[in-house]
């Protein structure tokens, strides 16, 4: 059995690949980490009996280790914590599904071991991105993609990777689909939380109603496929059915289809290059009767093109981009700004940003703590 460590696992990726453990049977789930969701933490360790596992946050560390004193699981904490759950000898596959740049220490920590992991936590390589693929080269190291787009941009490719002339990745176009910037001044949070295709964590779900993750997903695809960002075409795909393309030098197109179900990517991720059992329901193409495309709004959705130009700037501008977007997120979510200010604060700390280039790690984490400060300031 391939023994596993799930970084985020209370979350709704984290939660999805328990359950694929749970489907197939073909894992042991050695460690498990999550930031203070202290409840769902102990029924873990209950259920799946891992050797390690991890509360970033102390005081639900210190909280659980009461809790789970009479279990032999080991309670860390902190992301040095994290750390030592992405990187024990026993395991073979780090599951990265923390939200956030917070997810980028530890897995580091994983490829520096020498771990094969499945990313989900698509902030690791947009914000640091030469830096993971770098490490992830010497160590030797594959990373499989969790990110539906990326998974299917991944099985598209097939190991024809030098006949890529393009990548085509889709959009489901998010609850505002349709509408102009000028209707999108009054969203509400909860407006924002109703995904039309996937169940996602708060922070993913905003990014898809502001286009944000789509941004985020063409960096992550330059950093993982090797190609320029005026190669990846996003288009919006309803359905959400084909979950990305990619089109070859003699002009053949290549798409993966699927239903919107994430544990199809985390399962192919952890078997690859097998595959296992079905995880999910199958496809009826009869019952989705139509397939439809239309191009990206980009008057209303200009987060697009705010990703581009940071992937075109280099250094730590796609840094500046992810952390202004958490910020501006979390203060839209805490009601304390306005859906469209989320761009336009982006926007801000991109021109204010240092253009710095050839970045080290510092870098990266001063760059982000510069564009959260903008936010705040500007906000
Ligand atoms: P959730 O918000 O549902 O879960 C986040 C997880 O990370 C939880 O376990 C949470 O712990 C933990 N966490 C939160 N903050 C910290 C922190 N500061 N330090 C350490 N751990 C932390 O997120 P998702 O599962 O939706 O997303 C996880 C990642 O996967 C993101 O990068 C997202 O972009 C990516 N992704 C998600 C998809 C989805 O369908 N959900 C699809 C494709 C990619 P706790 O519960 O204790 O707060
Ligand atoms: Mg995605």
């Amino acid at each position: 059995m391939k023994k596993i460590s799930v970084l985020g696992s209370t979350g709704s990726i984290g939660t999805q690949t328990l359950d694929v453990v749970d489907i197939t049977g073909q894992y042991e789930v050695f460690a498990l980490s999550a930031h203070s969701n202290v409840e769902l933490l102990e029924k873990q360790i209950r259920k799946y009996k891992p050797s390690v596992v991890c509360m970033t946050d102390e005081n639900a560390a210190s909280d659980l280790r009461v809790r789970v004193k009479d279990t032999p699981v080991k309670v860390l904490s902190g992301i040095d914590g994290a750390c030592e759950c992405a990187s024990c000898d026993e395991v073979d596959t780090v599951v990265t599904a923390i939200v956030g740049i917070a997810g980028l220490k530890p897995t580091l920590s994983a490829i520096r071991s020498g771990k094969r992991i499945a990313l989900a936590n698509k902030e690791t390589l947009v914000t640091a991105g030469e830096i993971v693929m770098r490490e992830a080269s010497l160590n030797n190291v594959e990373i499989l993609p969790v990110d539906s787009e990326h998974s299917a941009i991944f099985q598209s490719i097939a190991n024809q990777g030098k006949f890529l002339n393009r990548i085509i990745i889709t959009a489901s176009g998010g609850p505002f689909f349709g509408k102009t910037r000028e209707e999108l001044e009054n969203v509400t949070p909860e407006m924002a939380l109703k995904h039309p295709n996937w169940s996602m964590g708060a922070k993913i779900t905003i990014d898809s109603a502001t286009l944000v993750n789509k941004g985020l997903e063409i960096i992550e695809a330059m950093h993982l496929f090797g190609l320029p960002v005026d190669k990846i075409q996003p288009i919006v795909h309803r359905e959400s059915i084909i979950h990305s393309m990619v089109e070859f030098c003699d002009g053949s197109i290549i798409a993966q289809m699927g239903v919107a179900d994430m544990k199809l990517p985390i399962s192919y991720a952890l078997s690859y290059p097998k595959r296992t059992v079905p995880v999910c329901k199958a496809l009826d193409l009869v019952g989705v009767g139509k397939l439809s495309f239309f191009d990206i709004d980009y008057r209303t959705f200009p987060s697009i093109d705010l990703a581009k130009k940071a992937a075109e700037s280099g250094g730590v501008m796609c840094a500046v981009y992810n952390g202004a977007n958490e910020a501006a997120v979390e203060l839209f979510l805490g009601g304390k700004c306005k859906f469209t200010a989320i761009t336009e604060l982006i926007e801000k700390a991109m021109d204010r940003a240092p253009k710095t280039q050839n970045p080290e790690l510092e870098d990266i984490f001063m760059a982000d703590m510069f564009a959260r400060k903008i936010v705040k300031e500007c906000c």
